[in-house]
């Protein structure tokens, strides 16, 4: 191994994507102080658990993460874990929905705790940091303050939510909205009930993971990105405003089926190109807006589905999302007009049907200015910037002030084996999540 790193650093940089530390760097051991007195977490540690984990559930072939909710890969990392939180010094236990939280405690033991999450679990072929990165975040926030002697007043939890992935099964079970219904959902063929059995666990309690707002002081979670906001600006930090709003339906487009030859242009009533002009004018739509709406039509269908029939339905699914709730409804409203007025013109008829409706998550403006503080302190560059993609968070705002973190992601790639995050911004986040940590130690009652 030696030998290796003296004589070929860049293969080592080849396999691996990181980054090797700085000569300097590289004889350091444990988290340190800047003169500035500012702590400073252990990049190597932070680099070699993230490598570890990425190991387990790895596709050898295609470098892909396999750690799909209660995977043999999943209840790997899940075992890999305990293990190093219990080595970090916390104590361990498993709730009833199987999150799994490790506790630190704090020099008041009345105090409610500061709470650190994120999840283990990926997508089929899913990277190395999404979720993972939120984690070994929090592992080494830790570590670095059993080396550097800085001790808090309240406790401290780390947890794995179980099942983000799914539907951010875990911090449902913390919030109180899992129902008899989620306990029967299948994982590799099994219900989730005897899943939970083979953990130990009785489904039957499920509904006492329920946390209290009153144990939860605040919630952070660090995440990559999964966008390409922050490298195109060229920042090693998003602080989160909030967690988008996220509307979900399907538009059913009724028309008459004929015969694609016998029937003139002039005398069809073709759902599908209805459905084509309704789709173009979404993206108008939503251009006209501007800011930091998006909408994407991801499933469409035709019926009866053959080449030689003019369809007598069309079906497409409408995902649209923006941090306020007020922009996305009048969104909606102004789609809905444009789409009556293309049915009009074009002869068919057009419903609408609500699939989802998930409320935005504002991040807590404490904690955000906190957050902002700490980043300033460092000199990290960095933003404030809305999350479009769903989190554990999401869940956990409804119990405690949250706040979360975005680490760059290369490309903006995410839910991909090629998903990456350099080590010098996972460092600036873990920093950051430091410092933000003692001063809200210091600012919550
Ligand atoms: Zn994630």
């Amino acid at each position: 191994m030696r030998r290796y790193r003296a004589l070929a650093p860049g293969i080592v940089l080849l396999l691996t994507g990181l980054t090797l530390p700085a000569s300097g760097q590289q004889m350091q051991r444990g988290a340190h102080r800047t003169p500035d007195g500012l702590p400073h977490v252990d990049r190597s540690r932070l680099e070699h658990n993230l490598l570890t984990l990425g190991e387990i559930g790895r596709d050898p072939v295609t470098g892909g993460i396999e750690r799909v909710a209660f995977s043999a890969a999943d209840l790997e990392a899940r075992r890999w874990f305990i293990t190093r939180l219990e080595e970090a010094g916390l104590s361990v236990r498993i709730d009833e929905i199987a999150n799994i939280i490790g506790t630190l405690p704090g020099q008041n033991p009345e105090a409610e705790a500061i709470v650190l999450g994120s999840h283990l679990d990926s997508v089929p072929q899913g990277g190395r940091f999404d979720g993972a990165l939120g984690l070994m975040i929090a592992l080494e926030l830790v570590e670095a303050m059993r080396d550097l002697n800085i001790l808090l007043s309240h406790p401290l939890e780390i947890v794995s939510f179980s099942d983000e992935e799914g539907g951010l099964l875990g911090s449902r079970g913390w919030i109180g909205t899992l129902t008899g219904e989620d306990l029967e959902e299948e994982y590799h063929g099994r219900p989730l009930t005897a899943i939970l059995r083979d953990l130990g666990l009785d489904p039957e309690t499920f509904s006492q993971a329920r946390r209290s707002p009153d144990e939860i002081a605040a919630y952070l979670e660090v995440h990559i990105e999964q966008g390409r906001v922050l490298e195109r600006e060229g920042l090693q930090i998003g602080i989160v405003e909030g967690i988008v709003a996220l509307d979900e339906y399907e538009i059913t487009v009724h028309g008459t089926a004929n015969h694609a030859g016998t029937t003139r242009m002039s005398d069809r009533e073709d759902p599908m190109a209805a459905a084509a002009r309704m789709v173009v004018s979404i993206r108008e739509e939503v251009e006209a807006q501007g800011g930091d709406l998006v909408a994407t039509v991801g499933r469409i269908a035709v019926e009866p589905g053959a080449p030689n029939v003019i369809p007598s339905v069309a079906r497409f699914t409408i995902d649209i999302r923006d941090p306020s709730r007020i922009i996305l409804d009048r969104a909606i409203t102004n789609l809905i007009d444009r789409f009556d007025s293309i049915a009009r013109e074009e002869g068919v008829m057009v419903g609408w049907e609500t699939l989802v409706q998930i409320p935005a998550a504002p991040a807590d403006q404490m904690v955000i200015d906190t957050l902002l503080e700490a980043a300033a302190l460092y000199g990290y560059p960095h933003r404030v910037m809305p999350s479009g993609a769903g989190h554990d968070a999401q869940s956990i705002a409804r119990l405690a002030p949250m706040g979360m973190l975005f680490a760059p992601s290369v490309g903006g790639l995410s839910h991909s084996p090629a998903e990456f995050t350099r080590t010098e911004d996972a460092v600036a986040c873990a920093d950051v999540l430091l410092r933000a940590v003692m001063l809200l130690d210091q600012k919550l009652p």
